[in-house]
């Protein structure tokens, strides 16, 4: 047999057996400081005002401030700002020493997450029990959701505009919550049923009280508060608000958890939401970290709405994007603010930086091994989501692929490329298309998880520290 070069073969790679002990402390404290970011930011406002904390604390201020300052355009490269739309979505930037027609170097993920909201008359007493009814938001297994700890997260806003934010159920010292199940002795008939429908979506309520008030025994017309009325009273108590007032309020339910490492060797993080504050974070850290003033405007961006769809006015379809691009152009001083906005997208570069399914070998069924993520195998490319047929995706050129990966091979990231799942088991949609539809060149690649969309979620340290990394090198330039 002739002599083989052994190179020719491709063969993958376990990122955790080629890390020294220092890359592996620098994985610790950035999972650490992860870790912090996701206790904080549950919803996506809440990811976004922990971002702001961020920024300010590292001496980003607002595109309204830096307006104002009115820089001459040779003062503008390295200053750095973000742009909030609507409380809910976030654009984050170091202007590059180009002028902005040349194009942004862009990472994008999406800071929804899937959890149940609250419907606009969510209170319900049965039975000396008051309830939360809830509407789903984003695709999840109903029946995750019973006998697990929960807590409530949102805004309450008042007839007189005031804006009231809730969190509660977090810290060790305040309530929870929780749906129930029916036990195992009497589930004969439940547990029959498909799973898809065994847990009716209507019934998922959130138990948020449980004692009446008291009857007076020696007065046989006394009357007595329900349970309802006594958590009326509480909330008008804590926020001065009423039953009413809950039509004005956006409130949703999340998981209780903190974020926690998995393993005797400490090498995974479960926690509610890596898909996909995983990527949020790790993009922000690495525009917190960048070395340089870049060549081209390097831009963060945290979306809204991607699990329902990119819909709204702060969702990845919105013109959220142009408007920050029309910002950052006329901070360039008048003249063609249009044409260069326009100009800049159609040369912008963008990692949509997103999540997808590792294989696991406990479901190996729906997934094609050969073209799967693993877990450690470092950041994970997918030149296209979608489904059969590819069907509602961005197909990613190969140029592009190819600058993308170069990059990550010349900085030592370590990286990976699959497609999420078999082909009629797969698919799943992100920002990338809806970029790709304002003339942006996208390519899909972020952080591989087991159990996505479920109350807790499971990546590997080594994986984000990998997303971090590349994201950091795709920028910092
Ligand atoms: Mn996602
Ligand atoms: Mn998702």
């Amino acid at each position: 047999m002739a002599d083989f070069d052994e190179k020719l073969e491709f063969k993958r790679r376990n990122s955790w057996q080629y890390m020294d002990e220092s890359v592996k402390a620098e994985v610790t404290a950035l999972c650490e400081d992860y870790k912090k970011f996701l206790d904080e930011s549950k919803t996506e406002r809440e990811a976004v005002d922990s971002a702001i904390k961020l920024l300010r604390a590292s001496g980003f201020l607002s595109i309204e401030e830096v307006r104002d300052l009115k820089l001459p355009k040779e003062k503008l490269p390295g200053t750095k700002l973000y742009y909030v739309h609507r409380n809910r979505c976030i654009f984050i930037a170091v202007l590059g020493k180009e002028n902005p027609e040349v194009g942004f170097n862009m990472v994008g993920a999406h800071v929804d997450c899937p959890r149940l909201d609250l419907k606009p008359n969510p209170l319900s007493e049965k039975n000396n029990v008051l309830y939360f009814r809830t509407h789903y938001y984003g695709g999840i297994k109903m029946y995750q959701w019973p006998t697990i700890p929960l807590s409530l997260h949102g805004v309450i806003v008042k007839k007189n505009g005031e804006k009231i934010t809730v969190k509660i159920g977090e810290n060790d010292d305040e309530p929870k919550f929780m749906i129930s199940d029916l036990l195992p002795h009497m589930g004969g008939g439940q547990m029959s049923k498909p799973a898809g429908s065994f847990i009716d979506p209507e019934n998922l309520n959130v138990i948020i009280g449980s004692i009446p008030g008291k009857i007076d025994e020696e007065d046989k017309d006394s009357k007595t508060l329900t349970v309802k009325q006594q958590i009326l009273a509480y909330f008008n108590e804590k926020y001065g608000v009423d039953e009413k007032d809950f039509q004005r309020a956006e409130l949703v339910i999340t998981p209780a958890a903190k974020a926690t490492d998995i393993g005797f060797d400490r090498g995974m993080i479960a926690a509610y939401g890596h898909d996909d504050r995983v990527c949020a974070y790790t993009e922000l850290r690495a525009l917190l970290d960048m070395k340089n003033v870049p060549t081209r405007t390097a831009v963060a961006y945290f979306a809204d709405k991607e699990e329902i769809g990119s819909v709204g006015n702060t969702g990845a379809r919105s013109n959220s994007l142009e408007l920050f691009a029309i910002e950052i152009a006329a901070l360039y001083g008048p003249g063609e603010v249009m044409l260069t906005a326009n100009r800049c997208l159609a040369a912008s570069k963008m990692l949509s930086a997103d999540v997808t399914a590792a294989f696991d070998p406990s479901y190996a069924d729906v997934y094609d091994e050969s073209n799967a993520a693993f877990m450690g195998g470092g950041i994970a490319i997918e030149k296209y989501t979608g489904h059969g047929g590819k069907s509602g995706t961005s197909d990613c050129p190969a140029e592009f692929v190819r600058e993308v990966t170069d990059i990550f091979d010349e900085n030592g990231v370590a990286w990976q490329i699959n497609e999420m799942g078999k082909i009629h088991s797969g698919g799943g949609g992100t920002i990338a298309q809806f970029m790709a539809d304002k003339g942006v060149e996208v390519l899909d690649c972020g952080v591989p998880l087991w159990s996505m969309h479920a109350p807790l979620e499971l990546a590997s340290k080594s994986d984000i520290y990998w997303a971090y990394k590349g994201y950091l090198a795709f920028i910092d330039r």
